[in-house]
């Protein structure tokens, strides 16, 4: 299949999923913390490597990645025109969420990271049993 979008057309069609994705996945992320009376998070937190969430007492860090900018391996959004230049983009990503999480681990803290896909109604009940296994104490990485 050709690509419809030109090259400019395409990267400005890309930071537009970025962004509006970003921030529905986000949201959903928040409304399951409000529905499952999940307390004491802060949201974008100004730490370096920005956590999406963040538990300050627990020293916990939560993030939400994009199937697609981060490199997931599933069915999420896959181009097939300009593939090198979006590969690269991703590996970028995917070894700076490394970094990151490096960073956070090696100051005591526990992180955990979410998948774009795994916050779908479907995969809901999982993650949020993820996500309380992480938040409690017994949580060893
Ligand atoms: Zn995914």
């Amino acid at each position: 299949m050709s690509d419809v979008f030109d090259k400019d057309k395409r990267s400005e069609v890309m930071s537009r999923v970025r962004s509006s994705g970003n921030e529905s996945t986000e949201l959903r992320l928040l409304k399951l913390f409000k529905d499952n009376k999940i307390t004491g998070w802060r949201r974008n937190y100004t730490v370096d490597g920005k956590p999406d969430f963040v538990f300050l007492k627990l020293k916990a860090a939560i993030f939400v990645d994009g199937c697609f900018w981060h490199g997931h391996d599933c069915r999420n959004t896959r181009p097939e025109a300009n593939e090198e230049y979006w590969r690269k983009k991703r590996e970028r990503n995917i070894s700076r969420d490394r970094e990151v999480t490096e960073r956070f681990i090696k100051r005591g803290w526990k992180v955990l990271r979410i998948w774009e896909c795994e916050l779908k109604k479907s995969r809901i009940e999982e993650t949020l049993a993820r996500i309380k296994s992480f938040l409690s104490s017994e949580y060893s990485g």
